[in-house]
């Protein structure tokens, strides 16, 4: 067959979203694509709107205004259900929140089995995939004190992906580990975009974002001011507010 290829559907479309907290607008008028198997990256200030970004996404902040589509499905629309949206958009925090009382695997398990009613043994062996797939296997007995923040933050991206979720939303997921674990999970995500993961995340970390960004997003005072590849948003930005955060941070 001749012609063109068909373009893909977005696999997340983010249409004129606006939150505010009492009189502080935190997202105005925001739009976002997002296309099966793409990193997209959110960069700015701190309080410029990107952990809100990804809660307005995992539903955990109601939207005033926009409208959200993940897979062709309006999730801002108010009968739909929160939490089978919320499996379907695996979210890490910048603090792992991992249950410090419950095993490794009970964490991981947690949420098929209260929320989704998955049986024990097939959440456990969903779980001990996944726990496989960041290289922590080993630990599934282990309580998260025992292991250092690397190996809980992997922990807890092995958990927001148990339900295989069609998008990964990762909230300044190494911010909160001492330097010299930072790299190990920036490899895992590396490796979890290799594999075709469709992932939006918030990062600091401008040498990691420039190499696994298909799209670098700016937000500035909850707008998107500026988004494009790496190359361009981050090697020769267009705006002079993209410019001025950018050498703030060298
Ligand atoms: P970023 O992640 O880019 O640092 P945030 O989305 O956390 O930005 O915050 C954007 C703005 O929203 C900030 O001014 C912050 O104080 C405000 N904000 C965030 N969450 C809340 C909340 N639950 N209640 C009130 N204000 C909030
Ligand atoms: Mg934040």
């Amino acid at each position: 067959m001749t012609g063109q290829p068909a373009l893909e559907a977005p696999l997340l479309s983010v249409r004129g979203l606006r939150k505010s907290f009492g009189d502080n607008v935190v997202l105005d008028d925001v739009d976002l694509d997002v296309q099966p198997g793409e990193c997209v990256v959110l960069i700015g200030a701190s309080g410029s709107g990107k952990s809100t970004l990804l809660r307005c996404i995992n539903l955990l902040e109601q939207v005033d205004d926009g409208v959200i589509t993940l897979a062709g499905l309006d999730i801002t629309d108010p009968r739909v259900d929160a939490d089978e949206v919320r499996s379907r958009t695996g979210i890490v925090f910048q603090a792992y929140n991992l249950f410090p009382h419950l095993t490794v695997l009970d964490n991981v398990t947690l949420a098929p089995r209260r929320v989704h009613k998955v049986a024990r043994a097939e959440a456990e062996s969903r779980a001990l995939a996944m726990l496989e797939r960041v290289g922590l296997a080993e630990k599934a007995r282990a309580r998260p004190d025992d292991l250092s923040g690397g190996q809980q933050q992997r922990v807890a991206i092995a958990r927001a992906m148990v339900n295989s979720p069609q998008l990964l939303l990762l909230d300044e997921v190494t911010s909160a580990l001492d330097p010299e674990l930072v790299g190990e999970v920036l490899d895992l995500l590396g490796e979890l975009r290799e594999e075709g993961m469709t992932m939006i995340l918030s990062t600091h970390e401008m040498g990691f974002a420039r190499n696994v960004a298909d799209t670098v997003c700016f937000l500035d005072g909850g707008r998107v001011l500026e988004q494009g590849p790496p190359a361009e948003v981050l090697g020769a930005p267009r705006e002079p507010r993209t410019r001025q955060f950018l050498s703030r941070l060298v």
